[in-house]
């Protein structure tokens, strides 16, 4: 690639980060399979363990064909760096930690994930950290929640599952008013159909494990930074204003400027916590990434055809999708996510809780699972499975309510998957 041409998203998603390997010329990305990288001689080592001199050590900091993912979801994303991890909520963990400590919180939207609504309210709390649900259609409940113990901002730009697209704009203005970084979650819409950075995010998360890959072969996580955050703008960053005590006292914000964050994420985030992601799942990724904007676009396709039939559908009493011109959000995607809404949407069944579980037990084509982003249609009845572990309350809050059914739709033929969920719903 030349470096004076800003190439167009199609074409950076099967080049950013590549070239062909240096020692054999291989095209593809190779999968360096090793744990260790010989040293030069002592001063390389010595410059290597400084960060003076950038190069590999050992495969739980860095890895050549990690970091090749690395820079691919990088560039897709607008960012100037990224930490590769070992899972979606491998990253989530990476992401927070240069930012918090024992007492501080984050505020986070009622409409996540579910494992990530467990994780903040429950697993985090060992470390001393809590979160603060709110709901992020009302920019003054957030602004109500920040304290001066908040350290950070976080939310899903498209929300898994409740066809939710958030105001990143309208969230943006209160993060910075409050000198906080705002985090987005951007598995469910992908660098292609969102980019939280324009939107002026500071750091992207994902899991990997979803479209990035898009086929359901191996789990990771990636956190992607902005680079544009001041972190010395106040004291409440320490990792990275202040001497780290992690690194010899290294102050990374001042030593790496805009790549603090990432340089902290390598250097001390996966050092300590050693939730790498290895090279045989980023080759897997990388394979996967070189197709996205090709499947996101059918993903949106054929989830557009679905959701609009089923609205119609006699036993169907409503249909959660951004994408439809009856969503709440129909007006805000146009904004946010003008490309399309994703593959991810939720259906309530007149038939409530039983319907619901007999439908998932009748489909052919529809894997019944618990993932979603793949290239084949998937189907969850999220009260009874990923959202479980949740209060009713909260199920209701993250759109997952017990007489709802999630689907993650692939990119077979439409007809297919709407004959399926016909003889499907014939049966209830
Ligand atoms: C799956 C998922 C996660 C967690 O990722 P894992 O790779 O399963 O750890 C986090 N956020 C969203 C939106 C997800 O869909």
């Amino acid at each position: 690639m030349s470096d004076d041409r800003q190439y167009g998203f199609d074409t950076l998603q099967v080049h950013a980060g590549a070239r062909p390997d240096p020692a054999t010329g291989a095209r593809q990305v190779p999968i360096y399979q090793t744990t260790a990288y010989v040293f030069r001689d002592a001063d390389h080592a010595a410059a290597l363990f400084n960060l003076q001199e950038v190069g590999y050590i050992y495969s739980r900091l860095t890895n050549p064909t990690v970091a090749v993912l690395a820079e691919r979801i990088a560039t897709l994303e607008g960012g100037v760096g990224a930490v590769c991890c070992s899972s979606g909520h491998a990253a989530q963990i990476m992401a927070l930690f240069p930012l918090m400590a024992p007492g501080r919180n984050v505020v986070a939207s009622t409409r996540l994930y579910g494992g990530t609504i467990t994780q903040f309210s429950q697993t985090i709390r060992r470390f001393g950290w809590s979160a603060k649900f709110v709901d992020f259609d009302d920019p003054d409940a957030v602004r109500a929640a920040i304290d001066d113990d908040t350290r950070a901002v976080f939310c899903e730009a498209v929300a898994n599952p409740g066809g939710y697209v958030t105001d990143l704009d309208a969230i943006t203005g209160v993060a910075d008013a409050a000198g906080l970084p705002l985090i987005v979650d951007n598995t469910s819409a992908t660098p292609y159909l969102v980019r939280p950075i324009e939107h002026g995010a500071t750091l992207v998360v994902h899991s990997t494990t979803k479209y990035l890959t898009g086929n359901g072969t191996v789990t990771g996580g990636a956190v992607v930074d902005s680079g544009k955050f001041d972190w010395s703008a106040s004291d409440k960053f320490p990792s990275l204003s202040a001497p780290e005590p992690a690194y010899h006292g290294m102050k990374f914000h001042e030593t790496f400027g805009p790549l603090a964050y990432t340089f902290h994420g390598i250097a001390v985030g996966l050092r300590d916590l050693g939730m790498t992601m290895n090279p045989q799942a980023a080759h897997y990724t990388l394979m996967g990434i070189e197709t996205l904007s090709l499947r996101m676009a059918r993903h949106c396709e054929n989830a557009v055809k679905v959701a609009t039939w089923l609205e119609t559908h006699p036993k169907v009493a409503a249909v959660t999708y951004a994408g439809l011109p009856s969503s709440p959000y129909a007006e805000r995607a146009k904004r946010i996510c003008p490309r399309g809404t994703g593959g991810l949407f939720t259906f309530a069944l007149k038939g409530g809780y039983d319907a619901c579980v007999k439908l998932v037990d009748s489909v052919n084509l529809f894997s019944h699972v618990a993932n979603l982003g793949d290239t084949r249609s998937l189907i969850i009845h999220s009260a009874s499975t990923t959202h479980r572990q949740l209060t009713e309350e909260q199920q209701v809050a993250a759109g997952a309510a017990p007489n709802v059914v999630r689907v993650s739709i692939g990119i077979e033929d439409a007809d297919d998957l709407i004959a399926d969920l016909d003889q499907a719903l014939a049966g209830i």
